[in-house]
């Protein structure tokens, strides 16, 4: 198949890999130009990062490829085969709306998936248009950079485009595409589909490229470390969230990648109050992604990874059960000790001590009743800044407070130091969802001022600058709660 190619200059080198493995695994598209491409936005710092040169980036032929309007050299555009558990329900999906252009080498010696979201229709796409909403591509780049910001393992974004032309969804909306970087599209979901619609030797070929891709320290064909190194990855992942306060929102199971990224930027958002059983997803009626739920789905979801795996764990089916099991039954405790350990980070606490986790879940508990914001709470406990709230002027945080202190050290001067510590692990400032939606209804409008100094307030959360603060506003209360919507 050939494609127009665009001789940016950019600095694109390209492999493809996924491309190398058998077509089962992917359908190769021509591209779907786009009417009038605009550059949105360019994440400079990560095409620096990658190898690519701004000022090319920006040029027509550079736009062109973000578009989808010309492949650059070397790009070999394909739509990736997946199946996934959709709120439970098996179905088989695929990229209905993104083609992976390839693998970017870069300067690091890495290889980035480099992926338009947007970018029309394949043979996945089922009923939909296998078009993007400029608004849900904005709101992907703002808290993908706000989660890097937060040190969590994200895909990014490189770029977004709007195309000039609208896309309908509910109303007439302008279009646009992103261009996502990932360490990989390996999705749980990907082994799903090779393990529903091929067998044992699709999911050998793919367990062996996820484990050369991604986990080069497992010995080649040890498909039980590759299932282990998953699911530490994932504890990692999900107690960061949960220490971050973010909710994905859909975690199906082609929502969740092998590498240990958060990927897939629907309807997330982050706490504003402390509340486990938050939902802002407008289509989760049963509150099955709810924040307090992520852990427990991530374990659902790695579950339902392992069964891809069975045949390649035991010739022996029951065997192959037992090792399966016993990889996925260590993820809750992974998980509470990667939970942990980031709340003796927050709360400033030097080395371990038995009562840390009721330390920890006592103010946990302190701040639910007192409805106080997560964040602000942290970077109060982190500043020293207690002003008057619920919270910090009740009877049982004076008690808690006391407790700390004993805990830390006892003197002020240990208390200080402790607090100097937090600075590290409590970000000043996180993507508050009105703060977002104002950011994306001025973009939307023609205005990327309001957005670029939100994503720039959220590059190092942990600096405690004057302009965070202005973002560690809360939301006028006669906002109401927040709703997000899959409608992207
Ligand atoms: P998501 O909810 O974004 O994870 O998408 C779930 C599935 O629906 C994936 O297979 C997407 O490619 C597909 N999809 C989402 N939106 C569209 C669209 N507008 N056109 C075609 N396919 C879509
Ligand atoms: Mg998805």
């Amino acid at each position: 198949m050939t494609h127009p190619i665009s001789k940016t200059g950019a600095g694109w080198r390209f492999d493809n890999s996924y491309a190398r493995l058998p077509n089962f695994f992917y359908t190769k598209i021509p591209l779907n130009p786009v009417q009038a491409p605009r550059l949105a936005v360019l994440n400079v710092r990560l095409a620096e990062a990658l190898g690519l040169d701004e000022a090319a980036l920006r040029s027509d032929s550079g736009i062109a490829a973000f578009a989808g309007n010309a492949a650059p050299d070397g790009a070999e555009p394909l739509a990736q085969a997946y199946a996934g558990h959709q709120f439970g329900h098996l179905t088989m999906l695929g990229d209905g709306r993104a083609l992976l252009l390839g693998e970017q080498l870069s300067p690091d010696g890495w290889r980035y998936d480099v992926q338009l979201k947007g970018s029309g229709r394949t043979p996945y796409s089922r009923g939909g248009d296998g078009r993007a909403a400029l608004g849900p591509m904005l709101r992907e780049y703002i808290v993908s950079e706000a989660m890097h910001g937060l040190r969590i393992p994200t895909t990014r974004a490189l770029a977004v485009v709007e195309t000039g032309e609208p896309v309908f969804r509910e109303d007439e909306l302008p279009g646009a595409v992103l261009t996502r970087i990932a360490a990989s599209h390996l999705r749980v979901g990907t082994f799903q589909y090779a393990a529903g619609a091929g067998g044992a030797d699709q999911v050998r070929l793919l367990a062996d490229y996820a484990l050369q891709r991604h986990f080069p320290e497992v010995a080649e064909g040890d498909y039980r470390s590759l299932l282990g190194a998953v699911v530490r990855r994932q504890a990692s992942l999900i107690a960061r969230w949960q220490l971050a306060g973010f909710v994905h929102g859909v975690m199906n199971t082609d929502n969740m990648a092998i590498s240990g990224e958060t990927i897939d930027y629907g309807p997330c958002a982050f706490l504003d109050v402390y509340d486990p059983s938050t939902v802002f997803s407008s289509i989760d009626a049963h509150g099955r992604y709810a924040y307090e739920n992520q852990p427990k789905i991530a374990g659902w979801n790695l579950a339902r990874f392992a069964e891809t795996l069975l045949p390649l764990l035991h010739d022996d089916e029951e065997r192959a059960v037992g090792v399966a099991e016993e990889e996925i039954a260590a993820f809750p405790d992974l998980y509470a000790a990667d939970w942990l350990s980031g709340m003796r980070a927050k709360l400033g606490l030097p080395g371990e001590a038995p009562a840390d986790e009721s330390l920890a879940r006592d103010l946990l508990e302190a701040m639910a009743a007192y409805k106080a914001d997560y964040t602000n709470t942290f970077a109060a406990l982190t500043t020293g800044a207690t002003r008057q709230t619920p919270l910090f002027g009740s009877d049982p945080f004076a008690r808690w407070q006391d407790r700390w202190k004993d805990r830390v050290g006892g003197t002020d001067e240990a208390a200080a130091a402790a607090r100097r510590r937090m600075r590290d692990s409590n970000p000043a400032a996180i993507a508050r969802n009105h703060r977002v939606e104002e950011a994306l209804e001025a973009a939307v409008s023609g205005d990327y001022a309001v957005m670029d100094r939100l994503v720039d307030a959220l590059r190092n959360p942990f600096e405690y600058t004057p302009e965070q603060a202005e973002y560690a506003a809360l939301p006028d209360a006669s906002s109401g709660p927040y709703r997000t919507f899959c409608g992207t």
